[in-house]
């Protein structure tokens, strides 16, 4: 008879490791990295810090303020609010003003353009509607300035440009209960007017610094990698930072962002000093040109078939086949269900679910054994090579992939400066203290991410105002409460586009944008051809949609064994509001798209009330 061993064993090949010893170690590392602070450790990029989020791309062309009314005002000019708009022109709306901070759309890739900036999920599933424009990315993985021209592209296709306002910032957003209308008050001194909002803004947008002693006091040159100031560095997202030639360089952080422009800043700098709090796991990327033939292989319908085959094996369900077939997919054979699955086949009944966490544990461990042995393999120096060497579960932290920054800590200048987890000291007017030892900096770039897990007003930058004067911020004060993510009761004819509430976060995010889009563009074209002016959702359907979701637990992140990151909430206790700002469908992204698909297609719009005014 088959052991549970003996199919363990068969499943995952020799154990060469020992697991014992990597469940120390991995508790060692994460409490090294505890931290009382949380994400308070983090400042605001406000009042001394607002410059590190001024657009260095783009100066904002002079005009007047609008006092206009438009049918559909959507904030956010990236993939969200590009789906959204096309969407909407599809459904025949004609009346559309895009709001969009930066001064061009793009969103992520508007901001993000930092040298050898790509999408890590593959980029035939990643950018938006490459069917309704009918393009084919050059590569499996698209660089920056592609994904950002098609960005533009969808724009033009959808006739967005037309009356949208760029560089232009929300500041305020009040529902009209007598106009019913909305008042949308801005930067520029705007004060417009929609029937219908949709905010778009998108889930990681807001930059985030570290509080470390001393950060104001720095006098050379600085700015956060999501604000590149080309100008400084020469070169482009390419890379050929010609200014940094004769440069000491130091960059603080070493999340997905600092993996993709470390080999650029290694190969331009005099020398660069990566501080590093925790090593990302690093993977191979294996990026190369689209193959000839490939647009010809492909039938209509093929990207949502392919971002669905892709999202079904990342979420652990069987398909036949894999399209994608890329380090994601991969990580994700072994450490979900799909491995489970194999494993209680050839055991012959199901596993108990001591033995499924017991399969996943070794499996994660052995995943992540490969990935410490590149590292060995790749960097010449053994002790900066154990240095790179992630000690956590492979989802304690966002996978990377990369084929040149190990390879970039083998150039001479590159110096990985390891704080063992406890993170740069201080910084001084002339560089950066770690380990007791100065650094001197002629420029310091922070690599430090972005704000999650703190307000939704407060990274939005804006507070909404609904019915009867209700702020979101207090109505959401006891955490989210939405239908579908989309629907907030008190405040009719408002919708936000983001995975919480829904599918929740998963790999390719432009997939949960996708679906939303859609659904809201059905809903907004259902009002508009019942020929009502009002929609919002019941709050008994609110309330039923969060006790669905809370009954189902299921959370991105708080898993408390792991290193600190903002996928367990800086390490910290997840209060009750924080979970349902977290919540997703019970039943997993999968069944969410499943289920999305019947409720907009069926037409009754289940939960909302549509209102003559
Ligand atoms: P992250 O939040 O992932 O990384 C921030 C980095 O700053 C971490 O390495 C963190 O260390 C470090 N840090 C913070 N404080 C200190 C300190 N005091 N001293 C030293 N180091 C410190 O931000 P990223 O911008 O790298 O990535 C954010 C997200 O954006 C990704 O997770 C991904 O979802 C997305 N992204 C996607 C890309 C793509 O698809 N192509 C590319 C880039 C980003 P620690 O780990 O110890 O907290």
């Amino acid at each position: 008879m088959t052991t549970f061993e003996e199919v363990l064993y068969d499943t995952l090949g020799d154990i060469d490791f020992d697991a014992a010893e990597l469940k120390v170690r991995y508790l060692a590392e994460r409490d090294k990295r505890l931290r009382n602070d949380g994400n308070e450790q983090y400042v605001e990029v406000t009042g001394d810090f607002s410059s590190y989020v001024d657009d260095p791309y783009v100066e904002p062309e002079e005009r007047d303020a609008l006092f206009d009314h438009a049918d559909v005002a959507v904030i956010g000019g990236g993939f969200a609010g590009l789906l959204m708009g096309g969407r909407l022109r599809e459904s025949g709306f004609t009346d559309i003003r895009m709001i969009e901070k930066g001064g061009d759309f793009g969103g992520t890739w508007y901001w993000n353009r930092y040298p050898g900036a790509m999408c890590d999920v593959e980029s035939y599933c990643y950018l938006p509607m490459l069917e309704e424009l009918d393009y084919i990315p050059k590569h499996k993985y698209s660089y920056a300035s592609e994904i950002m021209e098609h960005s533009r592209n969808i724009a033009r296709h959808y006739d967005l440009y037309r009356n949208a306002v760029l560089s232009t910032e929300v500041t305020h957003l009040e529902w009209d209960e007598a106009a019913g209308h909305w008042t949308i008050e801005t930067d520029r001194g705007d004060q417009m007017t929609a029937r219908v909002v949709v905010s778009a803004a998108g889930p990681l947008s807001r930059p985030k610094l570290p509080g470390i002693d001393g950060i104001n006091d720095y006098g050379g040159h600085t700015f956060h990698t999501s604000r590149w100031d080309y100008d400084y560095t020469g070169g482009d997202s390419n890379g050929g930072l010609a200014g940094l030639a004769d440069k000491r360089v130091g960059i603080i952080g070493t999340g997905a962002t600092a993996v993709q422009c470390v080999p650029h800043l290694g190969h331009a700098a005099k020398e660069l000093f990566v501080f590093q709090r925790t090593p990302s796991s690093i993977d191979v990327r294996n990026n190369r040109p689209t193959p000839p033939g490939f647009a010809e292989s492909l039938e209509p319908g093929w990207q949502y078939r392919r971002m669905d085959n892709f999202n079904q094996l990342v979420t652990g369900a069987h398909q036949d086949e894999d399209l994608v077939n890329d380090g994601w997919t991969d990580i994700m054979r072994n450490l979900t269900g799909i491995a489970a699955k194999t494993a209680s086949k050839k055991l012959g009944r199901r596993l108990t679910r001591e033995e499924r966490a017991e399969l996943m544990e070794m499996a994660d461990y052995r995943k992540m054994e490969t990935v410490r042995r590149r590292a060995q393999k790749i960097v010449d120096d053994p002790n900066v090579a154990e240095s790179l060497k992630p000690y956590y579960r492979q989802f304690c932290k966002r996978p990377c992939f990369h084929d040149e920054y190990l390879q970039a800590y083998n150039e001479p200048g590159t110096h990985l400066i390891d704080t063992d987890g406890r993170g740069v000291e201080r910084i001084d007017a002339t560089g950066v203290w770690a380990n007791g030892e100065h650094y001197e900096l002629d420029c310091l770039i922070f690599a430090s991410g972005f704000e999650v897990g703190t307000s939704y007003d407060r990274r939005s930058g804006f507070d909404t105002i609904g019915r009867d004067g209700v702020l979101l911020s207090d109505y959401w004060a006891d955490g989210m409460r939405s239908l579908h993510g989309m629907n907030v009761h008190g405040f009719p004819n408002a919708f936000i586009v983001g995975p919480t509430q829904g599918a929740n976060l998963i790999s390719n995010i432009p997939h949960n944008l996708t679906e939303a889009g859609e659904t809201i563009a059905a809903i907004v074209a259902h009002a508009q051809a019942s020929g009502v002016d009002e929609v919002e959702v019941t709050r008994g359907a609110e309330d039923a949609w969060v006790a669905l979701l809370e009954a189902g637990g299921r959370s991105f992140g708080g898993d408390a064994s792991c290193t600190p990151g903002y996928y367990n909430n800086e390490g910290q206790e997840i209060s009750t509001a924080q979970l349902r700002n977290t919540l997703g469908y019970p039943d997993g992204p999968v069944a969410y798209f499943d289920y999305i698909a019947r409720w907009r297609a069926d037409g009754d719009f289940a939960g909302l009330t549509f209102t003559q005014a």
